[in-house]
């Protein structure tokens, strides 16, 4: 298995790419190539159930393992993309290792949607970088293949929580999810992946018409809330401004939700900004009408952060004050915090945006 999959071994690449593609379209676009049903569906299983990149008709874009940051447990790693000027982008993922239900261990896959972002959190590491580019099917795939084949790591959930909003690049996400849950390809249930955004509100009617699909009612949302107010989260998250936070219920009311599931709503806890109990009582007003879970994620100071991480007592204090109004909530762990792994580290601190005098300040 090479050390730097995936990579072609294919010299002309003049069929198929495999790695965005579903098996359906696998096998059309093979036949087009006088390629056999059974041929082509082999190689797509052997492709992504053994890791096997041998063959001499299907392309693979060359994105080389880069760099690999291990922190106990949790793995970071880049993809590089492209050649010239381009070669620098990379892709950043973590693998996370979890306490499944049942007390089994698992591991979560944070995967990137975009490098970069163009949301601009004030709290964001990533949204230092500005967009710098949106990734293909292919490239969000890629990342499961590496974390699985080159890592040789098993992978039972995948979380887009990584570098981007992937409501800004929705149809890409999309495409990767199913080739995600092909069932020729990684089978992975669409209940053990998630999205998490932004709370951009096109984007999420866009997912319930996904998630109306066979195979796809389980596909979680999360939402990034991390505010208990229009003028705080217009502070802290530009896209408030544009679609506030009433819109949002709206439309988080409007997200069917399938059998037991419940939304996944996010609240990075940062001290003096939005950790108040009187926050945590205004917040649990608002989640009143929704079905959801609260994830309560700590602050992970981003690089020259204008706050610190918060300290225990009032993580604590927090989550016994929203679970005390009847409120699930959990609490997200800081794995990777020590080599920017964590919720809202990821970002190449080289390809920073310009700076504009008298803007991008951190408020
Ligand atoms: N753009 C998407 C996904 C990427 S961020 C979104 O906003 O949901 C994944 C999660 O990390 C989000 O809930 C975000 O609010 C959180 N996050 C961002 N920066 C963080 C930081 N510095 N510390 C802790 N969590 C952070």
């Amino acid at each position: 298995m090479s050390s730097k999959a995936p990579v072609s071994t294919n010299p002309d690449e003049s069929g198929p790419a495999i790695l965005g593609m579903t098996s359906e379209a696998f096998v059309e676009a093979s036949a087009t190539l006088g390629i056999p049903k059974v041929d082509a569906l082999s190689a797509y299983r052997a492709f992504y159930r053994q890791g096997s990149i041998t063959n001499d008709w299907f392309a693979l874009e060359e994105m080389p393992m880069g760099r690999r940051e291990i922190e106990g447990e949790t793995i970071k790693f880049t993809l590089g993309l492209g050649a010239g000027p381009e070669r620098r982008h990379e892709t950043e993922s973590v693998l996370i290792p979890m306490q499944g239900r049942s007390g089994r261990r698992t591991r979560t896959l944070c995967v990137s949607s975009q490098i970069g972002c163009a949301m601009g959190c004030k709290f964001c590491e990533t949204a230092q970088m500005g967009l710098v580019r949106n990734l293909s099917s292919a490239q969000i795939v890629a990342q499961w293949f590496a974390a699985r084949h080159v890592l040789g790591e098993e992978v039972n959930n995948i979380v887009f929580m990584g570098m981007g909003e992937p409501m800004d690049n929705i149809e890409e996400v999309i495409g990767a999810i199913r080739v995600l849950t092909d069932h020729n390809g990684p089978s992975i249930a669409s209940s053990r992946i998630t999205i998490s955004t932004v709370g951009r509100i096109d984007g999420i009617r866009r997912l319930s018409k996904l998630v109306a699909e066979d195979g796809f009612h389980r596909l979680n949302l999360a939402i990034s809330v991390n505010a208990p107010d229009d003028g705080i989260r217009n502070a802290l998250m530009p896209i408030n401004r544009a679609m506030n936070m009433d819109a949002l219920r709206e439309a988080l009311q409007a997200f069917p939700l399938h059998g037991g599931s419940a939304l996944l709503i996010e609240y990075v806890l940062i001290p003096g900004v939005n950790d108040s109990l009187e926050h945590c009582d205004r917040l649990c007003e608002w989640l009143e009408p929704l079905r959801c879970s609260l994830n309560v994620i700590p602050y992970n100071p981003r690089r020259d952060s204008p706050w610190p991480a918060p300290d225990e007592v009032s993580v604590d204090t927090f989550i016994r004050r929203a679970t005390a109004r009847g409120q699930f909530t959990k609490r997200r762990g800081t794995k990777g915090r020590d080599v920017m792994a964590a919720c809202g580290q990821l970002g190449n601190p080289e390809i920073r945006r310009k700076r504009r005098p008298g803007r991008d300040r951190a408020s």
